[in-house]
């Protein structure tokens, strides 16, 4: 029996990985199960390159509880430890086999999908046990089976063990205060989590399924009752992850099917399909492989959790991706595999490296590909489904640079009457009406077709087109719109977007035309006087307009830019300090051309009737009339039907 120091440097490291090297101590069966998948792995490859006698078969990794002996098993039939090797890999902390391995066989084993590097995976056992065996046979010859044992502290012993079978068996003695890993339901719950889609099969107990090979027979009696045998049962191992998941494959062996069937298994509460994916493959100068969905996106940007999962090699790593896929598309779903993400290191350094941003950027492209390859395919299929995936690429465009200038071919803007324009076909469309006399290309928009129904139709009626534009952060979006193609760059004409309740609608564009008005400048002045003595002053500005004189008499806007500041800073980021403070200011805008006005100068005992009367009709349809002012608007209507 050999007896030894385990050898490092510090003088109990144990007590420090306890603490301090994983914050969860939930990881160590991910990294027991990984080490058991690279020896099987390992023994694979060497195998394929014909080295020895390896024999391979189709090994599993097998899960086994003693809630009684309080022990928790890891078995595999992977390339099993000399004595030689338990001293070298496990003996001396931080010293990684599986380094050596890919350093040793180089060229052949880059693809083999080993996952070790940094020899301390091993060592998060003792997080949960007080003591723990190894029970290890190498596949080399002549080479007797060892058993290491250690109780956690430096202290080890290593002596010769009967086993037979090439593999290795870690047996961990549960601690006292981690006894939740000798449940069944725990166990399951680690698996799912982090081992769904290891490459090696693992078995997690047994299961009962109907034999295969029995139909059960039906017979009738003489009276033609029929009775059916019962089905035979039969005893099969469970079988806990899927070792061949989608991403691993290539997209031409995929049908649609397959991906919509891996996101039910991603996902299993998710029962929406999702719209469509994209494959992420590379290989150079990074390795990265995914399936990346884009789910249906609710308008307000409610906290998901079925998130995107990052892998390395086929193990469960995180689902927070943060610093490593740009931000807005932590709203897809799906799947990122890559070994390159450094994942021993802070997300704020993270975001700095170079190998991390390039990943970023590429899977920002791919996204913006195949929305335009969606889009030159199948346009109407593309338009159809906007309102789901709109979010998503108006975020985008908001955020990355880039990203704006791809989107330009295959953003949309949806008019209320929902036919959809690019942005240069809306330019093309609108420019000839829509062009005010300064220059300027005047688009507009509506947030809300219901609520700014009134205002879209007088639009409508003058021949303008009206956009529905109502994403939560549209606000932002229109405005990046008119920074990029203000006066300040030379070769565009500059855009402004205006909502349709901001103005008068013959102010909303404004033309060289001259509105006569029915009335004097004398009466104008007495009218304006006589409203403002009668609308509460701190609300409304009035505004005298000779309209049309079928246009209604009086019509309650917004101007553009207040709104528009305010919405912006509700929804985060750009538009100016202290502006929520602000009272909600509206303008009045009486239409001198109206019959109306006539008969609110001359009918002196009316007067306060009309105006009230009017004012309550433009609230209406401004959806501003709530509360006492609508109980005495009902009042007041139903005694004019007197
Ligand atoms: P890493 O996996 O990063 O190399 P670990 O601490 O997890 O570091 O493991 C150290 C080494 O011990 C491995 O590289 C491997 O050589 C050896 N080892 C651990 N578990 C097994 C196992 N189940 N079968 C064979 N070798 C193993
Ligand atoms: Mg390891």
């Amino acid at each position: 029996m050999a007896k030894g120091t385990i050898n490092v440097s510090v003088e109990n490291i144990f007590p420090l990985i306890k603490k301090f090297l994983y914050s969860d101590h939930e990881i160590f069966l991910r990294e027991l199960i990984s080490n058991a998948t690279d020896a099987t792995l390992k023994l694979k490859h060497l195998s394929s390159i014909g080295e020895g006698k390896v024999v391979y078969k189709n090994p599993q990794i097998e899960i086994k509880i003693d809630k009684e002996g309080k022990k928790l098993h890891i078995i595999d039939q992977g390339v099993g430890m000399t004595k030689e090797e338990v001293g070298k890999y496990i003996n001396e902390v931080a010293f990684s086999g599986a380094e050596e391995f890919l350093e040793k066989y180089k060229d052949s084993a880059k693809d083999s999908g080993i996952i070790g590097h940094f020899g301390l995976g091993f060592y998060s056992a003792f997080m949960v046990a007080e003591r723990v065996e190894i029970i290890t046979k190498s596949y080399l010859e002549n080479e007797d089976a060892v058993k290491w044992e250690c109780d956690g502290s430096p202290e080890f012993t290593l002596v010769k063990d009967k086993r037979k079978e090439v593999g290795t068996e870690i047996i961990l003695h549960i601690a006292e205060d981690s006894t939740e890993f000798l449940e069944e339901h725990r166990i399951n719950e680690l698996l799912s989590k982090y081992n769904k889609f290891m490459p090696i099969p693992i078995k997690f107990g047994t299961k009962e399924i109907a034999d295969p090979k029995h139909t059960p027979k039906t017979t009738k009696d003489k009276d033609g009752k029929e009775t059916t045998e019962p089905q035979k049962m039969i005893t099969v191992d469970n079988i806990v992850n899927n070792p061949n998941p989608a991403w691993t494959k290539q997209p031409a062996d995929l049908k649609k099917e397959d991906y919509t069937s891996f996101y039910r298994e991603l996902y299993p509460m998710q029962f929406e399909e999702p719209l469509f994916n994209i494959h992420l493959n590379v290989d150079y100068p990074f390795n990265l492989t995914g399936i990346l969905y884009f789910p249906k996106m609710k308008a307000n940007l409610d906290v998901q959790k079925d998130r995107i999962q990052l892998y390395q090699n086929q193990v469960f790593v995180t689902d927070n991706v943060e610093g490593i896929v740009p931000e807005f598309l932590q709203m897809l779903r799906g799947v990122i595999d890559s070994p390159d993400i450094p994942l021993n290191v802070s997300r704020s350094y993270l975001q700095a490296d170079g190998a991390v941003k390039k990943i970023a950027s590429y899977i920002t492209k791919k996204v913006g590909d195949k929305l335009q390859s969606l889009f030159k395919k199948d346009r109407a299929e593309f338009e159809k489904k906007w309102n789901d995936i709109k979010i998503v690429i108006e975020y985008g465009m908001l955020s990355e640079p880039k990203f704006f200038e791809k989107a330009q071919k295959f953003a949309l803007f949806p008019t209320v009457d929902n036919t959809y324009f690019t942005f240069d076909e809306l330019k093309t469309k609108v420019k000839d009406v829509q062009t005010d006399k300064d220059g300027n290309l005047v688009l507009l928009y509506a947030t809300n077709a219901e609520e700014q129904h009134g205002y879209t139709e007088q639009a409508k009626e003058k021949g303008y087109e009206v956009l529905l534009l109502d994403s939560p952060i549209v606000s932002h979006l229109i405005q990046k719109f008119e920074t990029e193609n203000s006066e300040m760059s030379a070769d565009k004409t500059p855009i402004k977007f205006v909502r349709v309740d901001s103005d008068s609608i013959d102010n909303l564009i404004k033309k060289d035309e001259e509105h006569i008005s029915k009335l004097s400048d004398d009466e104008k002045g007495k009218l304006k006087e006589i409203v403002e003595g009668i609308v509460p002053k701190e609300k409304y500005t009035v505004q005298l307009e000779a309209l049309d004189s079928k246009s209604n008499p009086f019509t309650i806007t917004q101007p553009e830019f207040m709104r528009r500041m305010k919405e912006m800073q509700a929804t985060g980021g750009g538009g100016m300090m202290g502006m929520s403070n602000f009272p909600e200011m509206y303008n009045l805008v009486v239409n001198t051309n109206n019959e109306l006005m006539q008969k609110i100068l001359k009918a002196k005992g009316k007067r306060e009737e009309y105006v009230s009367q009017a004012l309550d009709l433009a609230k209406l349809s401004q959806n501003l009339l709530k509360g006492k002012d609508l109980t005495d608007f009902i009042k007041r209507s139903f005694d004019l039907l007197k």
